[in-house]
C-alpha cells in the first residue's frame, strides 16, 4: 500500500492551510500570454530599494564565499544608532515572519494559547497552529483590532498577544491612547508582540511610539521589516526590538546564519538612506489619496487605511480579482481572511494606480 505522508505529518501540520502569497507578474503573463501586467497585490515598494542598497550588494558580491557575520554586528549597530537603543535589544530575522516563528518557538507550547484579532495577518495564526498551540481569535471592531476585547480574552494558559498595527489586510490602526491603555491592562507575564511592518508609511500624529513604551513595558516586542517601505522584500530581512533579556532568548532559537551576506549589507545601506523612506512615504500618501478618491467615485466602500494599501468592498472579491487579472492587473482577493466581498489594492505610481482604477471601472460596468 502506498504510504500517505499526510497521515505521517503531525496533527497540527495536517490541519494547516498554506499561506497564499500574491500572484507573481511572471506567472500571470505566462498563464495569459500577456505582457506589461502590473502587480498591486503584495504591498511592495513601487520605488524599489535605495540606490545605496544596490551599491552595497555589488560590493558584497566579492565575499559570497564566506559565511556572513552571524552576530550582524554592524547592522545591529546601525539600527541601534538609528533608534537610540542598544544593539543587544535587536533580533534579526530572515524576514519578520522568521521572527514571529522565533517568538512562538520561544514562548509558546502546544498547551498554550495566543491572542490575535480577526482579520489579522494570517501568517501569525498559521505559525501558532503549526506548533499545535491554539490561537484565540478575537472578533474585530469595524474591521480593526479591539484591544479591550483582546485583553478580556486572555486565559490562564495565554502566553502571547499579537497586534498588527497598522493591520494587514485591513489597513486599520490602534492609536497611542488605546495602545497604552491595553499595555497597562496586560499582566507582565504575557508577551505582547506588535507587528509594525507598515510603520514607516504612517503619517498619523497619534500613532503609538512603541520604542518609547519599551522601558515601561518590558513584555513588549516590536516587529519591523525591510520588506515594505525599505523595498527589500526579495532579500528577506526583518528585526525585533525588545528588552535585552527577551532578545537573548530569541537569539537562542535563531539559526546562526538566518541573515545572509547581502541582507546584512543591504540593511545597513537602507537605514542610512532615510531620504528614500521619505520619498516612499510621500508617494504612498499621494497613492492613498488617488485610490481613495477613485474608489469613492466608483461608489465603492473602502476601509480607512494607515498603510500602503486600500481594502475595498467590491461585492464579489474573487470574481473581480479574476476579471482584473484578465486586464493584466493583479490585486489581492481576501477570501482567505473571510472577507469575500473585499479586495486589497497596494498603492503604486500614479499611472499604475490609474490603470487599476480604470480596470476596476470596466470590470464593474461589465455584467459578470
Ligand atoms: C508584509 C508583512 C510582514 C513582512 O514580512 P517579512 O517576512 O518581513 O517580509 C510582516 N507583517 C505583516 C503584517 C505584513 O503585512
Amino acid at each position: 500500500m502506498k504510504t500517505s505522508y499526510l497521515d505521517l505529518a503531525n496533527a497540527a501540520v495536517r490541519s494547516l492551510k498554506p499561506y497564499q502569497p500574491g500572484k507573481p507578474i511572471s506567472e500571470l503573463e505566462r498563464e495569459l500570454g500577456i505582457q506589461h501586467a502590473i502587480k498591486l497585490a503584495s504591498n511592495e515598494n513601487p520605488l524599489g530599494a535605495s540606490k545605496r542598497v544596490h551599491a552595497a550588494i555589488q560590493e558584497a558580491i566579492a565575499d559570497i564565499h564566506v559565511y556572513p557575520d552571524g552576530s550582524s554586528f554592524t547592522l545591529k549597530k546601525t539600527l541601534a544608532e538609528h533608534y537610540h537603543i542598544q544593539p543587544n535589544q535587536i533580533t534579526l530575522g530572515n524576514g519578520s515572519d522568521n521572527i514571529i516563528e522565533l517568538i512562538i518557538k520561544t514562548f509558546l507550547s502546544a498547551a498554550d494559547t495566543a491572542i490575535i484579532s480577526q482579520y489579522a495577518f494570517l501568517t501569525i495564526s498559521l505559525l501558532i497552529q503549526a506548533i499545535g498551540a491554539k490561537a484565540i481569535v478575537v472578533p474585530a471592531k469595524a474591521y480593526g483590532h479591539d484591544p479591550v476585547a483582546m485583553v478580556q480574552a486572555i486565559q490562564p494558559n495565554t502566553r502571547l498577544l499579537f497586534m498588527v498595527n497598522p493591520n494587514n489586510p485591513t489597513g486599520t490602526h490602534i492609536n497611542a491612547e488605546a495602545f497604552e491603555k491595553m499595555m497597562q491592562a496586560i499582566p507582565p507575564h504575557i508577551v505582547v508582540v506588535v507587528d509594525e511592518a507598515y510603520v514607516e508609511y504612517v503619517t498619523l500624529p497619534n500613532f503609538p511610539d512603541t520604542i518609547d513604551l519599551l522601558s515601561r513595558h518590558p513584555n513588549l516586542i516590536i516587529l519591523r521589516t525591510f520588506s515594505k517601505a525599505y523595498g527589500l522584500a526579495g532579500l528577506r530581512l526583518g528585526y525585533a526590538i525588545s528588552s535585552a533579556e527577551i532578545a537573548d532568548l530569541l537569539n537562542r532559537v535563531r539559526l546562526p546564519f538566518n541573515v545572509n551576506l547581502f541582507a546584512n549589507a543591504a540593511g545597513i545601506a537602507a537605514i542610512q538612506d532615510q531620504a528614500h523612506i521619505q520619498a516612499s512615504r510621500d508617494l504612498n500618501t499621494a497613492g492613498l489619496a488617488q485610490l481613495n478618491e477613485g474608489l469613492s467615485a466608483l461608489n465603492l466602500q473602502t476601509i480607512p487605511s494607515a498603510a500602503n494599501f486600500v481594502t475595498v468592498n467590491v461585492g464579489d472579491g474573487e470574481a473581480i480579482y479574476q476579471q482584473l487579472l484578465r486586464l493584466g492587473v493583479i490585486v489581492r482577493p481576501l477570501t482567505p481572511y473571510h472577507l469575500p466581498a473585499h479586495i486589497r489594492i497596494s498603492t503604486s505610481h500614479a499611472a499604475d494606480n490609474a490603470r487599476c482604477l480604470q480596470a476596476l471601472k470596466e470590470t464593474l460596468c461589465q455584467p459578470s
